[in-house]
């Protein structure tokens, strides 16, 4: 038996109908090199998706390899509840000073999800803790995604994702949120007030007396086709927040990490969150490894005497994993010695030059949207009137199958398109990538 057969065999793949594996067989990955992954038969495949966002400086970085054998010699994990480990200690005091302001406690965990859950259980036990027992709700805006366990998908509003579980789900208090490209204020993104954040001091109106936390992806929704909005909507919602005792949780594990090119995207806000949820770039992609990060204050109402029970009894077994930590820590010292953002913020320009100068007059593609170095395509049947391509032709899907052959991956959500590469790629490796994605669109759609 071969390696397709072996797979499809034994292995159920994630978020895939297996039986669209029987037309398009996994690809079976040999190695990896900066932005390129390599199949069993020596092919190249540039990865824009960033292996689902979370590579950030490149497969197989030498320096991020380095860092986790040095420490896979010394320490490979070790129970986190009253022990500790130098790489925890010191990832933590160089995050500290990189996380917004009065973000100074971390809990760790190892997913991004289980960041989320640890963040919905610290809000609920805070209130709980601080007087407020009736706030056990939870609000957050549609559109939104925070993972795939029960409380995150409670909070999560997309129904491909979320639909079938509603039964088992919390009952989340769900805000419309910013719909840019289809703004019904007819606003331009770069140019509003947020009108649309009514919704939210609507439903806050009515709900806060109930609620004990607000999450959301702060500027980028990310899987609901990278809708972007603006900074204004944050700072609004930090206020709204604090007026009715809410507190407010950034599900930064998308964005964080330079992705949007700040270090974090609540920093284009220029306020911070009560809780802020980070994982997939944090370990550069090399390990599973998740951070609930809070201020002294909701720490605070945890600490007491252990007979008053107020400790936060939560625990994930591979918390603070050693070499999570050192991979993390590399990922840190590369983004300051290699000026990675600074870098990245010139590639950004590049990249959307040549995505508009490819695509924007495109019949088919009715916004390239972009943040850091992030860029989204809108494919639409009728560009004028934004109207959108039936799911069923699974236009997206066609677009991916063929930038495959082609040795680009383009995995769309739905008939959003989009690059989120690592953050290392350089204009040679854009330049083909464009070139591939352009062919693919035409070839399928036309134009
Ligand atoms: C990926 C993602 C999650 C879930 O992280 P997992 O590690 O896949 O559980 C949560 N929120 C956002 C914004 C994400 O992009």
């Amino acid at each position: 038996m071969d390696w397709v057969e072996k797979d499809l065999k034994y292995i159920w793949h994630p978020c895939s109908q297996m039986k669209d594996y029987q037309e398009l067989p996994p690809i079976i990955i040999d190695h990896g090199k900066g932005v390129y992954l390599y199949d069993k038969n020596g092919k190249g495949y540039i990865d824009v998706v960033s292996s689902w966002w979370c590579n950030l400086l490149g497969h197989c970085n030498p320096k991020i390899n380095e860092a986790i054998k040095a420490q896979l010699d010394k320490l490979e994990h070790v129970i986190f509840a009253n022990f500790s480990h130098e790489p925890a200690i010191k990832l933590c005091e160089e995050l500290s000073k990189l996380v917004p302001k009065g973000l100074t406690k971390f809990n760790f965990s190892d997913n991004g999800s289980a960041s989320v859950e640890c963040a919905l259980k610290m809000s609920f036990q805070y209130q709980y803790q601080t007087g407020n027992a009736r706030k056990t709700r939870f609000m957050c805006l549609t559109e939104g995604y925070h993972g795939e366990t029960i409380g995150a998908l409670s909070l999560g509003s997309i129904d491909l994702y979320a639909k079938i579980y509603k039964p088992m789900l919390m009952d989340a208090i769900h805000i419309e949120a910013p719909g840019c490209y289809r703004c019904s204020y007819r606003k331009s993104r770069d140019y509003c007030n947020t009108e649309c954040f009514e919704h939210a001091e609507k439903v806050f109106e009515q709900y806060a007396d109930q609620t004990c936390a607000i999450i959301v992806e702060p500027l980028l929704q990310g899987s609901a086709g990278m809708r972007i909005y603006p900074a204004l909507y944050l700072k609004k919602l930090r206020e709204l927040c604090d007026k009715h005792n809410v507190l407010l949780i950034a599900d930064e594990i998308a964005t964080g990490f330079g992705r949007t090119g700040k270090m974090f995207a609540f920093d284009y806000a220029g306020v911070s969150p009560d809780i802020m949820c980070i994982s997939k770039g944090l370990t550069g992609g090399y390990m599973p490894m998740a951070i609930t990060i809070t201020t002294d204050e909701i720490y605070g109402a945890f600490y007491a005497d252990y007979n008053e029970g107020k400790a936060f009894m939560h625990s994930h077994t591979y918390s603070g994993n050693p070499l999570g930590c050192s991979a993390a820590l590399a990922v840190l010292n590369i983004l300051r010695e290699d000026a990675i953002l600074e870098n990245a913020a010139k590639l950004a320009q590049h990249l959307s030059r040549k995505l508009n100068e490819a695509l924007l007059d495109h019949k088919n593609i009715g916004e390239i949207r972009h943040i850091g170095l992030i860029n989204a395509m809108e494919l639409v049947k009728d560009k004028k009137d934004k109207i959108d391509f039936e799911p069923k032709l699974r236009i997206g899907y066609q677009i991916y199958k063929k930038a495959l052959e082609k040795g680009l991956i383009l995995r769309p959500l739905g008939n959003v398109l989009y690059f989120n590469p690592p953050l290392i790629i350089n204009e040679a490796e854009i330049d083909k990538a464009v070139g591939i994605c352009e062919e693919a669109i035409c070839s399928v759609i036309g134009g």
